[in-house]
């Protein structure tokens, strides 16, 4: 007798253990940061001039995406394509997208880095040049300095992050959290090791990654949101808005990035789709870089 109501006591209360719906944060703020690299497709980034078609065609559909999603854009923009397609450039500006900086030759921002080529050197210098004529390039279109940058294959040290401060960059979206172990959440970097908080001036901003790693031939490919299908893009959104508040965040943050001539395959477009219809569905605000930096200011000090 006394071992049955033991039992059905104890019964009860794991079922109620297990039977608890997760908590869910549904009126967390939700800020995307929707992100481009304009830069040239694979196929034509290493010759001079030739006509790059993907390039010109991924543009007008990503140009449709963020005027039927009302997507506030930050487009990390190639130097080169700058004089190659001014005009490109032009439009998104003209349409109140922000222009930030992916360099000017897409050349790695650390000392060494192995891509899906060949394994390429950026001395310190070279890096300064290259980050110095990507800003002219971009000035002589918008007569704006860019303040956000990203650096080409996401490979980024403590020494570039301290070369775009002195070249008067304030925001940086270069890092992604298998890098550096947290959830993607804006902050101040250290100087001896960026994935460490720290007292430097620039803001880093990192990418929002899918939780499933994609590999490539030669190295890890960043695990872009983009690479998963339809279904596994709404769970990531939730899980991850969740984390956001359980770990008691001010805000939840998406940062993704795109490039055009990815946006050629309709599967990759249906994606897109499919990620910017659950972020309506949810109330994201979408924002600029230039726009979060205030945002970021004003929900952390106040
Ligand atoms: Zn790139």
């Amino acid at each position: 007798m006394y071992l049955r109501i033991l039992r059905n006591y104890l019964y009860r209360n794991r079922g109620k253990v297990y039977a608890q719906e997760p908590e869910r944060f549904l009126d967390m703020k939700t800020l995307l940061l929707f992100t481009c690299d304009l830069e040239f497709s694979p196929e034509v980034q290493h010759k001079r001039f030739s006509n790059d078609r993907r390039l010109t065609k991924g543009c007008r559909i990503l140009t449709d995406i963020l005027t039927k999603y009302e997507i506030n854009s930050t487009l990390f923009t190639q130097g080169k394509l700058c004089i190659r397609y001014p005009e490109i450039v032009e439009e998104f500006y003209r349409k109140g997208h922000e222009i930030g900086s992916h360099g000017f030759d897409h050349i790695p921002m650390t000392y060494f880095w192995p891509t899906s080529f060949l394994p390429r050197i950026s001395p310190v210098f070279r890096r300064r040049v290259d980050i110095r004529k990507s800003k002219e390039a971009i000035y002589s279109i918008t007569k704006r300095e860019p303040i956000s940058f990203r650096s080409p294959y996401l490979a980024v040290d403590e020494k570039t992050l301290m070369i775009l401060e002195t070249e008067g960059f304030l925001l940086d979206s270069s890092l992604y959290n298998p890098a550096f172990g947290r959830i993607s959440y804006p902050y101040h970097p250290s100087k001896d090791d960026i994935a460490s908080k720290g007292e430097m001036k620039i803001l880093e901003v990192p990418l929002t990654v899918s939780v499933v790693p994609q590999r490539a031939i030669i190295y890890t490919r960043y695990p872009s949101i983009f690479g998963l299908d339809e279904r596994q893009i709404e769970k990531t959104i939730l899980v991850l808005r969740d984390l956001f508040g359980k770990l008691k965040y001010n805000f939840a943050l998406f940062v993704t990035v795109i490039h055009p001539y990815e946006l050629c395959s309709s599967i990759v477009v249906s994606r897109v789709t499919a990620f910017l219809e659950a972020m309506k569905r949810i109330g994201a605000q979408s924002l600029t870089f230039h726009q979060l930096m205030g945002e970021y200011e004003r929900l952390e000090h106040h």
